[in-house]
């Protein structure tokens, strides 16, 4: 448990909606009622207002800044979750091409796949399956892919966890990656990519919205027939995010977050934090004959720990006691069973220490 001035709060593992930084909670909650002296919450503002306008624009500012974006990109933040991107992707940058090439590594990709294949044909150019997605395969065994509309993979699986340690190489096919659970927590090179995107929960703030780092050529390809106006790229370029209204408060604490991870020292910052916090997790778990994780260092996710115990019955065991302990959100995914600690950004070196002490405790009583 961790004591704040008002309250006991928990640490949370859950993979999304996802701890924040309590620095950041505490700023929401001082400033809830009268947001910057205008006389009420931030939730509360026109998003057309000159103050919403403030909030747009240094969250531009600093999020070009955190990934040092390139001009000839825009930042869009849009609503319907990871999920409508699953979507809008394929409908915007198909273009003329007649088949989109994917890298099947875990369970949000092959979701993204089944997206895919309403609006063209997929070309799977390789797949985990064979090794139960505990593996990326090499770029070398991979398909040809150039002569589709664009290569997307999904950096971090977030319920296999399985993380990319390489950027796929693409020449002049344009790299589409979903970073939703791992953005911002180490740098990235956005001049490889075409687009990237992330859903808000895990590691940007709150749900409700979903941020989009797009090059611009790829806004000169043809739409899809009957793509509706909210799907389409350009309309939320035109309006610089404010097509329709806004899910302000999201945009809000995606600011707040922002300017924390600033303070925190930026992404070098973080990158290393997260590798500390993962390192002592799964050095932990490689000791141990209690728990287990199989999964290659090569591949292993510093973001969502998965592991599990002797049995499935530990597991339950595990969980329900971590609870009492004040450690939650720890189930695996319904998908995969057994546990996974999610460690984001937000989750402080004092929550993996509650957690291995933990760990260690219910092992030596089992
Ligand atoms: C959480 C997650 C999503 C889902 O986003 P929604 O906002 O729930 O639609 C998509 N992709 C990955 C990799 C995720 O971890």
């Amino acid at each position: 448990m961790q004591q704040t001035k008002n309250t006991t709060r928990v640490f949370n593992f859950s993979a999304g909606p996802a701890t924040l930084p309590l620095v950041v909670l505490e700023k929401i909650q001082a400033e809830l009622l009268n947001w910057h002296n205008c006389g009420m919450s931030v939730m509360e503002l026109s998003h057309r207002s000159s103050e919403f306008k403030n909030i747009v624009d240094e969250s531009q500012k600093n999020i070009r800044e955190l990934m040092q974006i390139p001009k000839n990109y825009h930042v869009l933040f849009l609503q319907g979750g990871g999920r409508s991107q699953f979507a809008m992707i394929p409908m915007n940058i198909l273009g003329d091409f007649s088949s989109a090439a994917y890298v099947d590594n875990g369970i949000w990709s092959q979701i993204a796949i089944a997206e895919a294949k309403i609006y063209t044909n997929v070309n799977v150019v390789a797949s985990g399956e064979g090794s139960k997605y505990k593996e990326i395969p090499t770029q070398k065994e991979w398909r040809d892919f150039s002569k589709d509309a664009y290569l997307y993979y999904v950096d971090n699986e977030t319920v296999n966890g399985i993380e990319y340690q390489f950027v796929p190489e693409t020449g002049d096919v344009p790299l589409v990656s979903d970073m939703s659970s791992n953005i911002l927590s180490r740098p990235f090179d956005v001049s490889k990519y075409g687009i990237i995107f992330a859903c808000a929960q895990k590691n940007l703030g709150t749900a409700g919205i979903t941020m989009v780092i797009i090059r611009d050529d790829l806004l000169n390809r043809s739409v899809v027939a009957n793509t509706p106006s909210m799907f389409r790229f350009q309309n939320h370029v035109n309006d610089n995010s404010l097509y329709n209204t806004a899910p302000t408060f999201s945009w809000y604490v995606v600011n707040e977050v922002l300017k924390w991870v600033k303070a925190e020292g930026g992404l070098a910052a973080l990158a290393k934090h997260n590798a500390t916090k993962a390192k002592k997790l799964y050095d932990y778990i490689d000791a141990s004959d209690f728990y287990f994780n199989d999964i290659d260092s090569k591949f292993r996710s510093r973001m969502n720990v998965v592991f599990r115990c002797k049995t499935e019955e530990l597991d339950d065991k595990f969980e329900k006691q971590a609870q009492l302990q004040g450690l939650t959100g720890l189930k695996g995914h319904r998908y995969v069973g057994g546990l996974r600690a999610s460690i984001y950004n937000a989750m402080p070196q004092e929550g993996i220490d509650a957690l291995l002490e933990f760990m260690d405790h219910f092992a030596k009583s089992h």
